[in-house]
């Protein structure tokens, strides 16, 4: 059994993100915002795409934004906070099966308040019954989809995650705000500086709010 303390052992990485034939994502949605006004498609250079994809934020123009996917694999992340994750309905996610993936040294997450705290020990303690059972009863012929019910919420899990910059900028809206629980915040801050680095038009006031005024 292992344990990782907060978002210490959290990983997130964008393996995929919307790449036009030329040009940036940033160009692509601004590009495609312009064709509601104009008669034919046209390239636009870079200040005239900055100016169009404040101004599509400005509007509430949201639905171009939908033209940019991104995609994110994330590990060492709780079933608590995949669990809040997965409620937003307009992504798409492939996670860990605990119906076909034996755990064979599952893995916690323990949050702060809890690893520094006098219940830390007793906890651990609980942890370790949990997955030793869960050990037992798999070797002992019962199907990892029910031996399952003995972990833990906290045991650690593995995701992949697809959501259009629309869909992503409301996730990042909700989830890096204050009143966000800490572990999905982590993960939407971490998710927020990844995109801001391949889309900086389309998260920018977003990056501000949330990383740079923190
Ligand atoms: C701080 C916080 C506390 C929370 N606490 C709780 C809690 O105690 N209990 C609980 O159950 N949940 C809780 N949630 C989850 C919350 O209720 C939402 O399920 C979750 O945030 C997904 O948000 P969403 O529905 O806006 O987004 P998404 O599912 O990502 O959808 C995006 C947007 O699409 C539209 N949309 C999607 N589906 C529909 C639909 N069927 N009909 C109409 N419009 C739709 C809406 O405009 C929606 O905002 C909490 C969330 C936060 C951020």
């Amino acid at each position: 059994m292992e344990v990782c303390k907060g978002s210490d052992c959290l990983k997130v990485e964008l393996i995929a993100y919307t790449l036009p034939q030329e040009g940036s994502v940033d160009k692509l949605v601004a590009e495609s915002g312009a064709i509601s006004h104009a008669p034919h498609f046209k390239e636009l250079n870079d200040e005239r795409v900055k100016n169009l994809i404040e101004l599509l934020k400005k509007l509430g123009h949201e639905s171009v934004f939908e033209h940019a996917c991104f995609t994110f694999r994330v590990e060492g992340i709780s079933r608590v906070c995949t669990h809040q994750l997965v409620r937003h309905r307009l992504a798409s996610y492939t996670q860990q099966s605990q119906r076909y993936v034996k755990l064979k040294e599952p893995t916690f997450i323990v949050p702060e308040s809890i690893a520094s705290s006098a219940f830390y020990d007793e906890y651990i303690n609980v942890l370790t019954q949990a997955a030793e059972l869960y050990r037992k009863m798999v070797e002992g012929g019962i199907r990892k989809e029910d031996a399952r019910f003995v972990l833990p919420q906290s045991v650690e899990t593995k995701i992949i995650i697809t959501m259009n910059a629309r869909e992503l900028r409301h996730f990042l809206e909700l989830r890096c705000d204050k009143s966000a629980q800490w572990e999905i915040r982590a993960l939407a801050e971490k998710m927020l500086s990844l995109v801001y680095e391949v889309a900086p038009l389309l998260f920018d006031d977003l990056y501000e709010k949330y990383i740079l005024d923190k």
